[in-house]
């Protein structure tokens, strides 16, 4: 008799969990007898870790779209200010600047990277320039699916404007870009650690990364709604985006583990290279940047192979995701805003192909080279 084969998971839940339970368990249990559940020690322990770890201040706060929104509010930014970032992201990205009143101007993505294609970020900004309605204040990069956007040009390009440059690397916290880790490359650089995240705890979570002093000290403040140096004094309009301690307490014992995962996910992404490279087109990796492999997405030719390609890791019963099925533009609830941002504005095609062609397979540090093994013969068997 066959023995059926253990389940694949997109995203492991279970194998990081058996590795520190009980350090988990004495964790959270201490934090519930301290009665410290708001700001506790493990919150500034934690952050001291991070800082650590990328080498620049890091704040807690309660998800990585308030720390989006936090990063901004502490820049000024809203109405009248152009906030130029990817069609192809998740939605956070775009929401947060329209819910502090400014514009979000759609860049289209690079085919191969997926990540911003600067090309087409200095074109929109001209346009923006040209028009003179709306002021470029910001550009937030995506460390798409984990893989560092191109910051150097970034950079230079945010430097001839003035603007602010904001790194939101919810799926990215791990990766390098010359060796040095994200939280370096930018003015701000937000984390979420949502579950399924390189780094997730068992709830909402984030964080902000900065090299400034000056700032890591506002976002501080306004995460606490805009408190000054006494507790009851308000400096500026803030919000509750405080990180809870239990959910501090976790992080800790996961960041353990961290730096072995992110080997880890390396070699799985390995696997996958060595069997898919010349089959289906992979995300490319500059070789000046490291992945964290937050997702491994490959790209089909077009929607009827990538439906092909999902048909048949169904008949295996293998897991895949689709990020993400609509580029931002065309969500309803961004469309006015879209349509408003520039009054022609060109296409985004690469963003709008993307959407038919991508999907990412099963990624996280536990996955073993059989079932790579496995999911790629039935990824190959789809494109026939
Ligand atoms: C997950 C994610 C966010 C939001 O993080 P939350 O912690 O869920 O608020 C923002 N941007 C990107 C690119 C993400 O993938």
């Amino acid at each position: 008799m066959t023995q059926t084969p253990k389940p694949i998971a997109l995203f492991d839940m279970q194998a990081q969990q058996a590795l520190i339970r009980a350090e988990l368990d004495r964790r959270v249990a201490h934090v519930i007898s301290s009665g410290r559940f708001i700001n506790g020690p493990e919150v500034s322990e934690l952050e001291a870790r991070l800082a650590a770890f990328s080498g620049v201040h890091a704040v807690g706060v309660s998800s990585g779209t308030d720390a989006l929104q936090i990063a901004m509010m502490a820049e000024g930014i809203g109405r009248g200010d152009a906030v130029f970032l990817p069609a192809f992201t998740y939605t956070a990205t775009a929401e947060v600047p329209l819910v502090l009143g400014a514009t979000p101007v759609f860049v289209d993505v690079d085919p191969d990277s997926f990540n911003m294609d600067l090309a087409d970020l200095e074109r929109r900004i001209a346009l923006v320039l040209a028009e003179g309605k709306l002021k470029p204040r910001a550009i937030v990069g995506v460390d798409l699916f984990g893989l560092p956007a191109d910051w150097d040009g970034i950079r230079a390009i945010a430097a001839k404007h003035g603007m602010f440059t904001l790194d939101d690397a919810a799926q990215a916290f791990g990766a390098t870009l010359h060796g040095k880790s994200l939280g370096q490359h930018s003015d701000a650089t937000t984390l979420s650690f949502y579950p399924t995240k390189t780094l997730g705890c068992y709830g909402d979570g984030g964080a902000i990364l900065t090299p400034s002093e000056d700032r890591a000290a506002l976002y501080r403040s306004l995460r606490t709604h805009g408190e000054g140096g006494g507790r009851y004094e308000v400096l500026r309009i803030g919000m509750n985006g405080r990180l809870d301690t239990i959910q501090a307490a976790i992080l800790l014992c996961k960041m353990d583990l961290f730096d072995q995962e992110l080997k880890d996910r390396a070699k799985v992404a390995g696997w996958y290279g060595q069997r898919l490279a010349g089959k289906v087109a992979l995300q490319r990796v500059p070789n000046t940047a490291q992945s964290a492999w937050g997702l491994y997405t490959i790209r089909c030719r077009d929607a009827a192979e990538r439906a092909r390609v999902q048909d048949s890791l169904k008949a295996d019963g293998i897991p895949f995701g689709v990020y993400y099925p609509k580029p931002l533009h065309h969500q309803p609830a961004y469309a006015a805003s879209h349509a408003a941002s520039l009054s022609a504005a060109p296409p985004l095609a690469v963003s709008e192909a993307l959407c038919h062609q991508v999907m990412s397979l099963p990624m996280h540090p536990y996955l073993e080279e059989g079932e790579v093994e496995r999911v790629c013969t039935a990824v190959l068997r789809g494109l026939g």
